[in-house]
């Protein structure tokens, strides 16, 4: 996928903030943050959205989760943190590489908007 943006972060074509990478999966902080921590977890493996997990790729999202737990420990947000999934169009997703946001250090609302 040459033109998937998170694809080309992957391959260090366009600059990152890397804070996480191991042979399946790399963490980045967001460009855009709405919280103190906000960073995202990403597989290298170009997955469109949740709606695109299936049986071959559904062992990767138990090690993103993985993934996001490490982070959050050595990140020191013990108070807790939200992991967000956008899908689709309804979902509110703007990049179309699966990504799990993950917040914190601040007290998240509910319901999103
Ligand atoms: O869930 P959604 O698809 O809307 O999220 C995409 C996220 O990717 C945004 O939070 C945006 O700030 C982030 N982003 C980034 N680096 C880029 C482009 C987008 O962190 N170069």
């Amino acid at each position: 996928m040459t033109d998937c943006l998170f694809c080309n972060i992957i391959k260090g074509k366009i600059p990152s903030n890397l804070i996480y990478e191991d042979e399946r999966v790399i963490a980045f902080e967001d460009i855009n943050p709405q919280a103190p921590v906000h960073f995202l977890v990403i597989p290298k493996e170009h997955i469109e959205s949740a709606a695109y997990i299936d049986e071959n790729n559904k062992n990767l999202m138990g090690h993103i989760l993985f993934v996001v737990s490490k982070i959050a420990k050595s990140r020191g947000l013990e108070e807790g943190y939200r992991i967000v999934n956008n899908c689709g169009i309804n979902g509110g997703q703007t990049v179309e590489h699966i990504h799990f946001h993950v917040l914190g250090e601040r007290k998240m609302l509910w319901p999103p908007g």
